[in-house]
């Protein structure tokens, strides 16, 4: 039987990888539904072409005539705008792959959920912004959300079934970026294609400076914590250069469970697109003795202080977690366009924390999405006021 699929996010990293796996399963194993795109109108038309989709949105609404006309004649139906993304995302469908990147992707992972289908979930701030209102929502309607990351995917595989009460902690691996071994004095100077120049994985530009500054880790700790419902305390960090184990965890009677692979995206996708069967994938096979060695060593949180920041924030709550997740989108996307240094992406964010702390504008508890995209609003204003006295 064909599966429905919708793809949030379809032209970018997450979006393409998910296709080619499509594009190489039995012919008529997926039926997609559904593809979604920012801005980038020429590709989303091209991957309608190929895919067939029922409807293609485009979030920008001013794009939408380009899209209409891009796919005239062709019989797919064409839509733009914010909320055309959530009426395409509620469709009903049997599995959603989100991999829209920032906070833009609740109000579409919602819908979808919220419509019942399963959640493959790679937009991580979902759940750093919403994480309450995510798992409750997926019980309330019986809906499963699968994580895509690939540390939580692993970890989502270690954990044999019903045994999630034995376990003691679990632990995600991270390469440490480009900048694993550069001191702060060099760091001060890194410029954006240092910073995007991954040593192993080949991601959106967005999660490559995370990866940089390590604040990815940081919000994979969050992301963690509420998806398998464990206290910051049972959710640790190593850095792990290699990169093929992605994630551990540890059982109450020392057993520890690892899921290796190499590092391909493909490998956690098709694991939550065949769910709770399994498919085969182009990945790169494993080649243990050509590896011969995996290294092991702690991260360092006084070179890379957006980690502490992360735990902290996770600790203060969902306010604090959906300010942090807020203030380092718009310092991102302030040093992809220059106009700001590396360092000052960790310093912005604990900036703005600290003047909504004091403000007292971070609950600790949202009683739904409409709190989290506030405090997300909110902290975008103050991110870029503390942003403009830089350059006072
Ligand atoms: P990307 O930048 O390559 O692609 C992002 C996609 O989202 C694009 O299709 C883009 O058009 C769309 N998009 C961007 N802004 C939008 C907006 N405002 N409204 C609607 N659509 C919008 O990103 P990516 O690397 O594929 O990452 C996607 C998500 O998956 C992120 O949350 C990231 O943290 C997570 N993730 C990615 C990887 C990876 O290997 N790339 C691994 C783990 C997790
Ligand atoms: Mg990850």
């Amino acid at each position: 039987m064909s599966r429905r699929i919708s793809i949030l996010g379809a032209t970018g990293s997450v979006g393409g990888a998910t296709l080619d796996l499509i594009s190489r399963a039995e012919p008529g194993a997926f039926e997609i539904v559904s593809l979604t795109a920012h801005t980038n109108v020429a590709d989303l038309a091209e991957l309608a072409r190929k895919y067939r989709p029922e409807i293609v949105v485009i979030g920008d609404a001013s794009l939408a005539s380009d899209l209409a006309e891009a796919l005239a004649g062709s019989g797919i139906e064409t839509a733009a705008g914010p909320e055309a993304l959530i009426e395409a995302a509620a469709r009903p469908v049997d599995y959603t792959m989100a991999a829209i990147v920032g906070s833009a992707g609740l109000r579409p992972a919602a819908a979808a959920l919220q419509a019942g289908s399963i959640l493959a979930l790679a937009n991580k701030e979902c759940l750093v912004c919403a994480g309450d209102y995510f798992m409750d929502l997926a019980k309330e309607r019986g809906a499963r959300i699968l994580p895509v990351d690939s540390e939580h995917n692993a970890i989502f595989q270690a954990i044999y079934p019903g045994h999630d009460k034995y376990i003691r902690r679990v632990i995600l691996t991270a390469s440490g970026g480009p900048f694993r071994d550069w001191s702060v004095e060099k760091m001060s100077g890194v410029s954006r294609e240092d910073a995007l120049a991954h040593p192993v994985w080949s991601m959106g530009d967005k999660i490559s400076i995370d990866s940089a500054t390590l604040m990815n880790k940081g919000l994979e700790v969050i992301e963690a914590c509420r998806l398998f419902g464990l206290p910051s305390a049972q959710v640790d960090v190593v850095v792990h250069r290699q990169s093929v184990i992605h994630g551990l965890v540890e059982y109450i009677d020392g057993s520890v469970l690892a899921q290796m692979g190499s590092p391909d995206m493909r490998i956690p996708i098709a694991s939550t697109l065949a769910w709770p069967e399994r498919m085969e994938t182009p990945a790169e096979p494993l080649d243990l003795a050509a590896l011969s060695r995996l290294d092991f060593e702690p991260p360092d949180e006084t070179r890379f202080p957006a980690l502490r920041l992360a735990r902290e924030a996770l600790l203060e709550g969902e306010g604090a977690t959906s300010c942090l997740n807020a203030a380092n989108e718009v310092a991102v996307e302030a040093f992809l366009a220059q106009k700001i240094r590396f360092l000052d992406i960790p310093d912005l964010v604990s900036d703005c924390l600290d003047v909504m702390d004091r403000q007292a504008m971070l609950p600790n508890r949202f009683s739904g999405i409409e709190d989290a995209l506030e405090v997300d609003r909110q902290a975008r204003i103050i991110v870029s006021d503390c942003m403009a006295r830089i350059h006072a």
